[in-house]
């Protein structure tokens, strides 16, 4: 019996009878002659069923299947007479597991986004929809690899959490036995804080939450998050951490991912150019940029979506835009020590128009200010006790930020909305499927 192989893996089995396990993609011809396309998830490769060369039944089974029809097709393996680094099968057999009877709901032909959406469950198998996906692993694997490399533990925070890093108004509520109200988790970093004073560098990694009634495109209910905290790293530090993790993200995804770059059709241009040093600029000289170029920002505003795009635009390098007025920013922020009314916080601005993919600061590690703070803002005080025992054994330096890996995906797989990033997007509208 031939050996079931993946596709991917086809080029080191030239000239050998193999098997597939998989789907039908597309199908061309007739009579004497059919290509199938089949996929099995790990590429897509050209099947030739000639009536020559098969039994009549096998002949008649190429004829009967329809798409996404699941099979299994034994044959020979060869290169393609003319594209290098293409394959093909030569069929000998095919076995249907199961023929589809029913028109599949995705064709060729163009669809809107909304029935896409609404058939996610199916879209998901389409070739520019795995090729996001499989981008999101290299880019969730190279975070783990460069963390890890920078003695970074993972951490798992929790999701079911009593109080929010900025008050509860934009979370979601749930009722939790006797004890009143828990929120969803909106990021995990407070937990993380914690935990620096144990592992000393630690980063966490999955969903959070926000109910903000935001419906851009760089919005969701649901996403997911990787924080990252480290004890004695001040802010400058922090942004060299986060500007060596974008690029080694960035290098990894070159290195590794130019078939699923080239199926998204990704010019890749801009992200060779992604290298160190970023550029850095400060909020103040940010709002003067923006005011120049027409937006209405104030300076004690935080930067809109718009503002985000048209900077990013100007610019091929990813931008650190430091020193928010610490009014927009939350609660935990370390002030600037030459200018108390701003926080030395950064937010990172990806190029090609994204926008924001990454939030830090260094952190307030003083009691008396952190508590003050609390106050102000009008935080439920009790709750943070925890949180402000921190600042009282040992308190040291430290700071972090978070990704959020839909934005993150979005910009290096090159598509304007984050939906189409996360397997099933949750927005203000939708939750199914
Ligand atoms: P924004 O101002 O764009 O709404 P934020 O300042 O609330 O974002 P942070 O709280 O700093 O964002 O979160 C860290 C990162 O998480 C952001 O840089 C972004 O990449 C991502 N993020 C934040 N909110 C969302 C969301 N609703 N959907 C998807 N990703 C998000």
């Amino acid at each position: 019996m031939p050996e079931t192989v993946f596709i991917k893996n086809l080029k080191d089995n030239v000239d050998k009878e193999v098997k597939i396990k998989g789907w039908m993609y597309n199908k061309r011809g007739s009579g004497k002659l059919f290509f199938l396309q089949l996929r099995d998830g790990t590429g897509i490769v050209q099947a030739i069923v000639s009536q020559n060369d098969v039994s009549s039944d096998t002949f008649q089974t190429a004829d009967k299947l329809t798409m996404e029809s699941s099979l299994e097709l034994i044959g020979k393996v060869t290169k393609h007479p003319r594209h290098e680094d293409v394959f093909e099968i030569q069929t000998k057999e095919i076995k249907i597991i199961q023929i589809v009877n029913e028109e599949y709901p995705i064709s060729k032909k163009e669809h809107g986004t909304s029935f896409l959406l609404d058939n996610r469950h199916l879209w998901l198998r389409s070739p520019t929809q795995r090729a996001i996906q499989v981008i999101r692993n290299t880019i969730i694997n190279g975070i783990y690899e460069y963390l890890n490399k920078k003695g970074f533990i993972k951490i798992d925070s929790p999701i079911l959490t009593p109080n929010a890093c900025e008050g509860t108004t934009d979370l979601f509520e749930l009722k939790y036995f006797e004890e009143g109200s828990a929120y969803l988790s909106q990021s995990g970093q407070l937990y993380l804080e914690a935990a620096i004073f144990s592992v000393g560098r630690c980063f966490d990694f999955g969903p959070v939450f926000r109910a903000e009634k935001s419906k851009t495109r760089r919005h969701l209910t649901e996403f997911w998050m990787m924080d990252a905290e480290a004890a004695f790293v001040e802010h400058d530090e922090n942004l060299k951490i986060q500007e060596e993790l974008i690029v080694s993200i960035v290098k990894k995804i070159l290195k590794e991912n130019k078939k699923e770059l080239k199926t998204l059709e990704r010019d890749i241009e801009p992200l060779k150019k992604i290298e160190s040093p970023f550029l850095k600029k400060t909020h103040a000289e940010v709002v003067k940029e923006l005011r120049e170029m027409g937006s209405d920002i104030q300076e004690n505003h935080d930067l809109g979506g718009d503002d985000e795009t048209i900077l990013t635009k100007k610019y091929d390098k990813p931008i650190f835009v430091e020193k928010y007025p610490a009014e927009v920013k939350a609660f935990y922020m370390k002030r600037d020590p030459e200018n108390e009314n701003l926080a030395l916080c950064a937010d990172l601005l990806a190029p090609e128009g994204y926008g924001e993919i990454i939030g830090g600061s260094e952190r307030e590690d003083d009691y008396d200010k952190l508590s003050k703070r609390i106050k102000e803002n009008k935080l439920p005080e009790g709750i943070f006790d925890w949180y402000l025992d921190l600042r009282k054994y040992g308190s040291v330096p430290h700071s972090g930020f978070g990704i959020g890996m839909e934005r993150l995906t979005a910009w290096i797989c090159g598509r304007k909305h984050i939906r189409e990033t996360i397997p099933f997007p949750r927005t203000i509208k939708r939750l199914i499927p």
